[in-house]
């Protein structure tokens, strides 16, 4: 391939995993070029919940592996990128009808503690009758306990930008526009073609990683001679921004019409709900909110907060979807696995690692495992940082 790129580690995709990827492998001393067809974070990791969270809610379906890894990724999180996640107080109504009952909250939430190894914001309990009318204006009638405890949110689009500008300080090369096309797999090598500034170009590189979030099972067909591709689900999620002023504190409800969890939030200083849940088929680029998502969050909305209830009040200014990658299986995407998928053409020296699903909170535990996967493929370098001791801003 003359004229081409030669590096250790091509990667496709400029969301949180391709951008943590890359500062992880220049960070261990390799050359590496990063492909992205839009901007930075322009996929899923800027339409998420910005959530650093361990994931209460994962306690439900068992995954305290992911939990205990995401608590302590915040953890981490918190010390290297303090100007970018924050800790916040989280509120828990429980009202006569609600169905996830007090007891269930103690025991989640002490489980939430201990898997934190009752670090930074481990704290928790109940907010005194007295403090509910501070809570907002959250609906009072049938409210019978308010938990908090604490989990920390971010900038996604912020933190993603903020964590390729640390692997290019690294010498990490973005090219932006930058579409891939297709690969050709070698005996130890692997043959990219991309479009750039409208021309077609070409990398040779040991490894191939593919982050490329929704559009990844899409790139993984574009490889010859073909690889395993698992089987996936893409769920779309919605969020509202209203047209009215940030909350003091977020808040964890439950659906009434199916006991999902909701997030009510400040964001921008306006306040943000979240998110829903429907499978989604079409090209991952034109992912927005649907009518009937519409309707479920502001019914949500309504129904905890009275002041959105009157003719006019509940005004959105600003909406948007991303795409969650799932694994495929029965049964409602609401308690399937968030654990993220890495997928390698072949156990032994890979040529392609794929990166399927997952977490922004995990974002840096997904990239060492992914680095430890492609280890074999790539020739020794001596280490020029570590990933835990780089701050980002
Ligand atoms: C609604 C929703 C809420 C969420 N909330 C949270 C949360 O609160 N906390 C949390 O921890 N996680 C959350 N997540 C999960 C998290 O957002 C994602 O797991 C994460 O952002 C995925 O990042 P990624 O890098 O894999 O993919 P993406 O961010 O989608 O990045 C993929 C990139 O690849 C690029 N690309 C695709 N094809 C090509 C190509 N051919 N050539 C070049 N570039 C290409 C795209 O343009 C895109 O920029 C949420 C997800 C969703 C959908």
């Amino acid at each position: 391939m003359s004229g081409a790129i030669d590096v250790a580690v091509a990667i496709v995709g400029g969301g949180i995993h391709g951008a943590g990827i890359a500062q992880a492998a220049a960070a261990a001393g390799h050359s590496v070029v990063l492909l992205e067809q839009t901007a930075a974070a322009a996929g899923s990791s800027s339409r998420s919940s910005k959530l650093i969270h361990g994931g209460l809610r994962y306690l439900e379906t068992g995954q305290f592996h992911l939990v205990r890894e995401s608590l302590h990724e915040r953890t981490t999180l918190l010390r290297l990128a303090p100007g970018l996640v924050r800790l916040r107080r989280f509120y828990v109504p429980i009202y006569s009808q609600t169905r996830r009952r007090p007891w269930q909250l103690t025991v989640g939430l002490s489980l939430y503690a201990l898997l934190s190894g009752f670090g930074r914001g481990a704290g928790f309990g109940t907010v005194p009758r007295s403090q509910w009318k501070s809570l907002d204006g959250l609906d009072q009638d049938g409210l019978q306990h308010v938990f908090f405890y604490h989990d920390a949110q971010t900038d996604d689009r912020a933190m993603t930008e903020a964590v390729l500008r640390s692997g290019q300080q690294l010498g990490v090369r973005m090219l932006c526009p930058a579409q891939f096309r297709n690969a050709c797999l070698r005996e130890d090598s692997v043959d990219v073609s991309f479009t750039c500034s409208g021309s077609e170009q070409q990398c040779h590189a040991r490894v191939l990683v593919n982050a490329a979030g929704p559009w990844a099972d899409r790139l993984a067909r574009n490889i010859t001679p073909a690889i395993p591709v698992p089987t996936l689900e893409c769920v779309q999620g919605s969020h509202l921004i209203m047209d009215s002023a940030a909350p003091q504190g977020l808040y964890y409800v439950e659906s009434p019409r199916d006991g999902r969890a909701i997030f009510v939030m400040p964001w921008h200083e306006k306040l943000m709900i979240g998110t829903t849940e429907t499978r989604f088929r079409g090209d991952p680029g034109k992912v927005a909110p649907t009518p009937a998502e519409i309707h479920y969050l502001l019914g949500v909305l309504k129904h905890y907060f009275p002041r959105f209830r009157s003719d006019g009040a509940a005004q959105i200014s600003a909406s948007f979807a991303g795409i969650r990658v799932l694994p495929g299986g029965a049964g409602h995407a609401f308690h399937r696995s968030r654990e993220t998928l890495l997928t390698a053409d072949r156990s032994d020296r890979p040529r392609v690692l794929s990166i399927y699903g997952g977490k922004l909170t995990t974002w840096r535990a997904v990239s060492a495992r992914a680095m430890a996967l492609i280890a074999s493929s790539l020739l020794k370098r001596t280490p020029v940082a570590r990933t835990d001791h780089l701050s980002l801003s």
